[in-house]
């Protein structure tokens, strides 16, 4: 096991404690619970391997509507690394917490899918999957596999079978609206937990990174486990500036051995 300094090592059994007193948990995961699977945080700028791209330019909706190619191109090692990640420690820690009854939902700003490699359910993600493409045109929907491990290996563009249009990863682009009943969903979720645990988020992107406000504004204990910090580490009951994949497993270990 890992040893943490004595300070940590408190804030991981205070974390602990509220995760066994609550009745409704809920988990916001972010960018940072997927870098130690490899996944760089793509809208972070100035992260990685994108550093010479503009995400917030590449990856929008006009850029995908006027050169398609141009986000295909930017797209296409990116789409590699995300169907070849695999789940870490924390992840497969949140779904034994699940498992075991002390969380009930995940809301994640991730496209990886991850949390369900993992075995968790109930995730409700707000800035799409890339389990699955729309048509632009018809909006005949295919499963991504078929689609997207033939592009990432010869650079081709996802065309519809039904129309020939080009495909479009059913993920959230820049300047594009979260998917609606996720939405609604994780709002629902925000206002009703009695515990909300943020992990692996800078709470930076909008609006999801308001939920924890909306969580704590009905009472509920938050606990915020990042290696930066956020805008509510002030407010939060527990805040850990740490490496995730270290100590959500520590904190899960404890709720779940005592
Ligand atoms: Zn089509």
């Amino acid at each position: 096991m890992t040893s943490f300094p004595p300070q940590t090592q408190a804030a991981i059994e205070f974390a602990a404690d509220l995760f066994r007193q609550s009745k409704h948990a809920v988990v916001l995961s972010g960018a940072g619970l997927s870098t130690p699977s490899g996944i760089p945080d793509f809208r972070s700028t100035g992260s990685g391997l994108w550093s010479s791209d503009e995400p917030m330019e590449v990856a929008s909706l006009h850029t995908f509507r006027t050169s398609p190619e141009k986000f295909f191109q930017w797209f296409r090692p990116l789409a590699g690394q995300i169907f070849n990640a695999k789940p870490n420690p924390a992840h497969f820690a949140l779904t034994e917490l699940q498992k075991a009854g002390h969380m009930d939902f995940v809301i994640t700003q991730n496209i990886d899918s991850l949390h369900q490699k993992a075995g968790s359910e109930h995730v409700i993600e707000t800035h799409g999957t890339m389990q699955t493409l729309t048509c632009t045109q018809c909006y005949h929907q295919v499963q991504a596999e078929a689609y997207l491990v033939p592009f990432v290996e010869t650079g081709e563009i996802p065309h519809c079978p039904k129309c020939a249009q080009i495909l479009k990863p059913d993920v959230i682009f820049f300047g594009e609206q979260l998917p609606q009943t996720a939405w609604f969903k994780a709002q629902r979720e925000a206002r009703q937990c009695e515990l909300m645990l943020v992990v692996g988020s800078s709470l930076e992107v909008l609006p999801v990174a308001g939920l924890p406000m909306q969580a704590l504004d009905r009472g509920a204990h938050l606990i915020i486990i990042n290696n930066s910090p956020t805008y509510l580490n002030l407010r939060a009951d527990v805040a850990i500036l740490e490496d995730v994949a270290l100590v959500v497993p520590a904190i899960i270990e404890r709720v779940l051995n005592g």
